[in-house]
């Protein structure tokens, strides 16, 4: 495993499919996947490009949001992780790779379906880090229906208050600690462009989320905070083992250009692009990182 700046073809930079069968139960577990997932551990450089920067990133135990929350944390940033409860060891980790960078970590679990407990994020964020310029809302759950027949209300539900509320309730409750320049970063997915069957829900949720991040980048640009988006492609992180069956899980990433899953790591230029001073004219944007898949 090379480290981000070394030239290669990114076509064998990391695992190909096919990947061995595996299931996990939600909200999963980084060390229960095969291959590892690579979130930057050994991989992500930083270069300084955001000093002293306060960072809140929801999901930040796995994943794409562990990945962001490392890179942050080498680019200069203070970092709060919100996370789930039953998520604590996952966290504990990235808190350590955090602090062996000289950055502060504070840990927030909490279930995010509450509108208090985003109150209580934002609040505790901004007292432990001594304010706030980046909050990048990633948390998402993603439940597969392969039929009308089998819609439940409860699905619904749990979907859009897990990717569609806190997006109101965590920018509510932190856009009065926001100064200019700040940024609010969310993540869709490929799926809010070009759905799959079998996750209509969760797709009318990612489409969601881009619409809100075009629709509050104009309200926000106001007071000198910008809001974009990163849409992922498919990504080898716990929530595919946790909601995704076997089939799809050995064919995983085939569908892309690229013929392979996207790492964790791969996304997190995308994330401090964005919250960094560099994209200073992107506002409302939703970046594709999709190993070729088009977003539009
Ligand atoms: P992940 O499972 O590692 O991260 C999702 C995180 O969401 C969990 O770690 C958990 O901490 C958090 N979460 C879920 N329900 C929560 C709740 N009720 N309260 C608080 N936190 C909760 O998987 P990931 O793929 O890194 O997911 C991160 C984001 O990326 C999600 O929004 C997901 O929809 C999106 N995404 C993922 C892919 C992919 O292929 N993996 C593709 C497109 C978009
Ligand atoms: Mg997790």
């Amino acid at each position: 495993m090379a480290d981000m700046y070394t030239a290669q073809d990114p076509t064998t930079q990391y695992p190909r499919p096919p990947f061995p069968p595996q299931q996990q139960g939600a909200p999963g577990d980084i060390h229960k996947m095969d291959p590892a997932p690579d979130h930057g551990e050994k991989t992500y450089i930083g270069k300084g490009r955001l000093p002293g920067r306060k960072a809140l990133i929801t999901g930040a135990d796995s994943g794409i949001g562990r990945a962001v929350a490392i890179a942050y944390a080498r680019e200069g940033a203070d970092v709060a992780l919100s996370y789930l409860a039953a998520e604590q060891e996952q966290a504990e980790e990235v808190a350590e790779l955090i602090r062996a960078e000289g950055r502060t970590a504070v840990l927030l679990p909490g279930d995010l379906q509450e509108e208090s407990v985003n109150n209580e994020v934002v609040a505790k964020a901004v007292d432990e880090l001594g304010g706030l310029d980046i909050l990048v809302i990633n948390a998402g759950t993603m439940p597969t229906v392969d039929s009308i027949d089998d819609f439940e209300t409860k699905t619904l539900d749990a979907v859009v208050k897990t990717n569609i509320y806190p997006l109101f309730w965590l920018t509510k409750a932190a856009s009065p600690h926001l100064k200019p320049g700040a940024a609010i970063i969310t993540t869709s997915s490929v799926q809010g462009f070009d759905p799959s069957p079998s996750l209509a829900e969760y797709a009318v949720s990612k489409a969601g989320i881009a619409n809100w991040t075009r629709a509050t980048a104009q309200q926000l640009i106001e007071r000198g905070i910008r809001v974009n988006g990163v849409a992922p492609g498919p990504i080898w992180t716990p929530l595919q083992p946790a909601f995704v069956p076997n089939e799809k899980i050995e064919e995983f990433g085939s569908q892309t250009p690229i013929g392979r899953a996207g790492q964790p790591v791969e996304l997190a230029p995308a994330f401090v692009f964005l919250a960094s001073q560099e994209s200073s004219y992107i506002v409302g944007e939703t970046i594709a990182v999709t190993g070729g898949m088009p977003v539009t």
